[in-house]
């Protein structure tokens, strides 16, 4: 850290949803980072539920998990993979989480006398939150997304807090980014700025005047769109900036940069902006990203297919891992709950390499189980995460040890092989969230073994998000007949990754590695898993 008090970034959104604030916010940072600043992001999150643990992930799309055991937006991955933080249970704070502490507060009697209210007590404890990064003295620039969008109703609260902390820390320590839509009008051949100004109008009704626009659309921005945006919106010219679609998210903090966007910031914030960001490295991934030599094709066996932002972490290991290989990572979604020992072989046909997702519950299981099979028989590479994992373990045992009914007891509490079984710790617990095992655990990975061949050690610590476990009752029959546990945790012995020694890459691991990968570090086992796909598309000519 280098300034002594940290300088605030706000992020609204307006006209739209899914605009992108968390990937402009993700390379904001980035590029600050470049410029020397440490910085950290935060999302407010304006829904009631404390986390989004308990969410489908239709509702949200991944539920991420930080390595404190938080369980967050899926932005936060985008933070991660972006700057190589690592974030925890302070970068995320919902609606719900702000009114169970003020409930909890006048509970304890902390306002005796008082009526509590939205203003001051809500607004006061949004504030307090948004300051918590700053008292921990390690940010420079701490950035702060707003989920939503502006003139929602539950949106409110966040605003005024953002117009007030703007009133008392001085707008020469703060500035607002607001991104918009300019849609295009097919019919005219137009570009329309009219939902951009009603939405700063927006802003400005609630006491903000935005400093930066960010402008997505699908078309470029001429001169005059932005000479126009920037009268009517109050902003300079050179704070108007484009966000165009673009073939890969990591190109955004390119784009903002070729915009100024990072100097612009840090001039309105009176920072020094005379070192250029040192962004090359990152060209060469994105490079490598867009131009690889050659694709690969890769199964993703889950039940939330329609919708891949629900495999959002593992898409994005996927794209890390395939920039070292010098490869595209295609991956094909393949719904579990279609998937039968008929149609597995044309279902799969082609590809090479197959990877069976985590989950929850019963539906779509026997899908996964299929697909085990197929590629632990057909010798094709496969990775099992959490879940997945789990079918690994359920599918050898029904089908190489002979235990017909053997399940999770998840799925089937009366099998009599209960192979994957509920923890001792979690045996008592009713409530659900919040409540599975949750964030970074040591392992200890086996010496002989494809995962620490991968890792180039044998130590490791990797985020978990389950309640049930590999049976240890069960361990030794399992070894004998080929699957070894090839990492345990080194205080309780839990079995953490299973393997298949006699298989040319079978590696299940009960943690979720794709919630560690980042540009700057792809993912071992990820990086691995492709390198084994690839090899096995040169044996079979596949692609
Ligand atoms: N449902 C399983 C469990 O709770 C796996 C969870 C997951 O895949 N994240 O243990």
């Amino acid at each position: 850290m280098k300034l002594s008090k940290p300088k605030y970034i706000f992020v609204t959104g307006g006209v739209a949803s899914s605009l992108g604030k968390g990937i402009i916010s993700a390379s904001i940072a980035r590029l600050l980072q470049a410029r020397g600043y440490s910085v950290t992001i935060q999302k407010l999150d304006p829904y009631i539920n404390i986390d989004p643990g308990t969410l489908n992930p239709y509702e949200h799309g991944e539920c991420y998990v930080t390595e404190d055991g938080t369980e967050t937006d899926l932005d936060l991955g985008h933070y991660e993979r972006f700057t190589s933080i690592q974030t925890t249970k302070n970068n995320n704070v919902t609606t719900g989480k702000i009114y169970k502490s003020v409930i909890e507060k006048e509970r304890r009697g902390e306002f005796l006398g008082k009526t509590v209210q939205v203003i001051p007590h809500i607004t006061d404890e949004i504030k307090r939150r948004i300051q918590l990064l700053g008292t921990t003295k390690k940010y420079d620039v701490i950035i702060t997304e707003i989920g939503g969008t502006v003139g929602d109703i539950e949106s409110l609260p966040f605003i005024e807090s953002v117009r007030q902390l703007r009133y008392t820390l001085g707008y020469q320590n703060t500035v607002l980014v607001h991104l918009t839509l300019i849609p295009y009008m097919a019919a005219s051949g137009e570009l329309k700025t009219k939902p951009t100004q009603h939405s700063v109008k927006d802003l400005l009704s609630n006491g903000l005047q935005p400093d930066v626009l960010v402008l997505r659309s699908e078309h470029p921005l001429n001169a005059d769109i932005r000479r126009k945006v920037a009268l009517f919106c109050n902003v300079t010219p050179d704070a108007v900036v484009e966000s165009i679609d673009v073939p890969t998210i990591y190109e955004v903090p390119l784009r903002m940069h070729a915009q100024h966007l990072d100097e612009v910031l840090l001039h309105k914030l009176g920072l020094e902006a005379e070192q250029e960001p040192d962004m090359a490295a990152w060209s060469a991934f994105v490079e490598r990203v867009k131009n690889p030599s050659r694709r690969v094709d890769v199964a993703l066996v889950g039940k939330y297919t329609e919708l891949p932002d629900a495999y959002k972490s593992i898409s994005e290991s996927f794209i890390h891992a395939g920039a070292v290989n010098d490869c595209k990572v295609k991956l094909h979604y393949v719904n579990s709950e279609k998937l039968t020992l008929e149609n597995v072989a044309q279902t799969l046909a082609g590809m090479s390499a197959v990877l069976v997702a985590p989950g929850f519950g019963n539906r779509g299981i026997e899908g996964k189980l299929v697909a085990v099979r197929y590629a632990r028989e057909n010798d094709i590479p496969f990775f099992g995460i959490c879940l997945g994992m789990q079918c690994a373990v359920i599918e050898f045992a029904r089908n190489v040890l002979g235990w017909e009914d053997a399940n999770s007891s998840e799925m089937e509490q009366t099998t009599t092989h209960p192979v994957i079984d509920l923890m001792e710790e979690q045996k008592g617990i009713t409530a659900k969230g919040g409540t599975m095992r949750l964030g970074g655990y040591p392992c200890l990975l086996a010496k002989q073994s494809t995962a620490a061949e991968a890792y180039g050690t044998q130590n490791i610590a990797e985020r978990h998000r389950h309640r049930y476990e590999f049976n240890n009752d069960y361990l030794a029959q399992f070894e004998s007949a080929g699957m070894k546990a090839a990492g345990t945790n080194p205080d309780t012995g839990l079995v953490e990754v299973v393997e298949i020694p006699s298989h040319r890459w079978f590696v299940g691991t009960q943690y979720h590695p794709e919630y560690r990968s980042t540009v700057a570090n792809p993912h071992p086992l990820f990086v691995s898993f492709v390198d084994a796909a690839l090899k096995y598309a040169d044996e079979h000519g596949t692609k």
